[in-house]
């Protein structure tokens, strides 16, 4: 399927003109946040800063940095700019405290939402002609929400068929001559393999033939990989519940960098370190503000995610848009299993909640097929008869899926049993790499 423009006017946009756009709304935002966010007022004056002082887009490096804490610090209304009568939705995140992270909408905002994420889906050839299959599990995460305003605004026929039960998911992409599918990669794989063992061919005997996915590292061999099985045009789109959810950015047909929305989003690239600009095209910190968000205006949010983003004034595909790389990697230890965003720190709290557990643990994460599985191993205080290992194994399970909303595979060892090499415990072992090539 072809990339083409959902919004060709603004897609095309002259740079200057754009950034005269992002001015003038980066201005109204700290302006409003300012007045009626009690949060923001008191982070200004600490640094002595006053919304008059933006003049320039420039300026916004005079704006102090958020992060993730302050979304949980202000839990559950703190942040909102408008009255909650005029919020509309709302979508969360699990927390690490117990508290999540809780964004909220207006009717403009989810317009919004709709807009940017129907132009990453129209980058990816989505048309009004197409069938799209969402198989993304419907809930308080922003994911299927954000592709199925999308494909609603372009006008496809949606099959909100929501998560899990995949020989299902198959069956209606069978019947219903699906065209266009969503979701993370990881699970798209896995529906190939599915389908093989049910005794169908997805690239001949299913009509996909593009997708746009998101949420988890995205490599050129893992879109070779979904063009041998579907015979389909992969696309990568990125996104934080933050800013909106999935629709920030996404690559066109060139398949080199994602286009993310200027007039929406304003994109800077920090040293993590020192929190000063990079280089162009070196790999820094992406932050992001919010331009147009009503409910709650972000500013410079640091999103932990490590990218580069390019140094080119327009690209071959028209739009001039800025591109960056995909995710190359985090500032921070959170591992991403089958789309869910999980923290060593979560399992530490699930740990503490029993005693006949230590403090000694490591996931380790490997694939079974294309699928995502995490082990934890943990030693117990004290050495333990097989049928407390197991018992103690199921409350930690439990316990884990509680607070990270993913059910890992839990193993009782005897103390001493991990070795840790060097001084720092190395809690992650991530073997998924190695394995991309496995059926
Ligand atoms: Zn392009």
């Amino acid at each position: 399927m072809k990339d083409y423009m959902f919004n060709e006017k603004m897609e095309r946009m002259d740079r200057r003109k754009l950034r005269e756009i992002q001015l003038e709304r980066l201005k109204r935002s700290v302006h409003v946040s300012y007045e009626n966010i009690p949060y923001y007022r008191r982070k200004m004056k600490d640094v002595g800063v006053k919304p008059e002082d933006i003049k320039t887009l420039d300026d916004i490096r005079k704006l102090p940095f958020m992060e993730k804490k302050d979304l949980r610090k202000n839990y559950p209304f703190g942040l909102l700019a408008v009255p909650v009568e005029d919020v509309v939705e709302l979508h969360a995140s699990s927390g690490t405290t117990g508290k999540p992270t809780t964004v909220f909408y207006t009717l403009n905002d989810l317009d919004v939402w709709g807009e940017v994420m129907a132009r990453c889906l129209a980058m990816s050839g989505l048309t009004k002609k197409d069938i799209f299959q969402n198989p993304i599990p419907y809930g308080l995460f922003t994911g299927a929400f954000g592709f199925h305003y999308g494909a609603r605004k372009i006008g496809a026929l949606i099959v909100p068929s929501s998560g899990g039960e995949t020989e299902r998911q198959i069956t209606l992409m069978r019947d219903y001559g699906t065209t266009f599918m969503s979701g993370v990669i990881s699970y798209a794989l896995h529906l190939a393999k599915t389908a093989i063992n049910m005794g169908i061919d997805p690239s001949k005997d299913l009509k996909v033939r593009a997708g746009l996915f998101g949420a988890e590292t995205f490599t050129e061999g893992l879109r070779k990989r979904m063009n041998d099985l579907w015979d389909m045009d992969a696309h990568n789109v990125y996104g934080l519940s933050e800013m909106c959810g999935p629709g920030v950015s996404t690559d066109c047909d060139l398949h080199d960098g994602l286009h993310l929305w200027e007039d929406h989003f304003y994109l800077e690239c920090i040293d993590p370190q020192t929190g000063e600009p990079v280089e162009p095209e070196e790999k820094g910190e992406l932050v992001i503000s919010t331009l147009t968000k009503e409910a709650m205006p972000i500013l410079r949010y640091r999103t932990k995610d490590l990218a580069i983003v390019y140094d080119v004034k327009e690209c071959d595909c028209g739009r001039t848009h800025v591109k960056h790389s995909t995710i190359i990697g985090r500032t921070d230890d959170m591992i991403i299993v089958s789309g869910t965003n999980i923290f060593p720190s979560q399992i530490e709290e699930a740990l503490m909640r029993h005693q006949k557990g230590g403090v000694n643990y490591r996931i380790i994460v490997d694939k079974n097929g294309f699928l995502d599985v995490m082990t934890v191993e943990v030693e117990s205080l004290k050495a333990l008869p097989e049928d407390e290992k197991r018992k103690l194994a199921g409350y930690y399970e439990k316990e884990i899926k509680n607070i990270t909303g993913f059910r890992p595979r839990v193993k009782i060892v005897d103390p001493g049993t991990i070795k840790q090499e060097g001084i720092k415990a190395k809690r992650v072992l991530d073997l998924r790499k190695d394995r991309l090539g496995d059926m």
